[in-house]
């Protein structure tokens, strides 16, 4: 195997694009679903903790919606596992990976 299909292979049992951007749609205003969290997630410092950790949210103007601020980094890069997704190390460092790390990625 070349070391392009190699990469390949690795992303595809990571991630795919599509999950790493349903995933970041959960870390903006995402208060209710914290709140029905049991475990929160980091993908900036990949810690995970329970939603009780989290003391700061952002609040939008127009809707009062409010977005989770990581109590470690006081990142907005937080997800719940009631999203649905596994909050893995692994899932946290590939999300990190794509969102912080690759320029490819944008938030629309
Ligand atoms: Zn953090």
């Amino acid at each position: 195997m070349n070391a392009t299909a190699f990469r390949a292979r690795i992303e595809l049992t990571v991630l795919t694009n599509d999950q790493l951007k349903a995933a970041h749609n959960h870390s903006i205003r995402n208060h209710d679903e914290i709140q029905r969290s049991k475990i929160c997630g980091c993908f900036y410092c990949l810690e995970t903790y329970a939603p009780a950790a989290l003391q700061s949210w952002i609040t939008e103007p127009e809707t009062n919606e409010r977005t989770a601020e990581c109590p470690h980094c006081g990142i907005d890069s937080v997800i719940g596992d009631a999203a649905g997704f596994d909050l893995s190390p692994e899932f946290l460092r590939a999300m990190h990976k794509a969102w912080f790390e690759d320029p490819r990625m944008d938030t629309d």
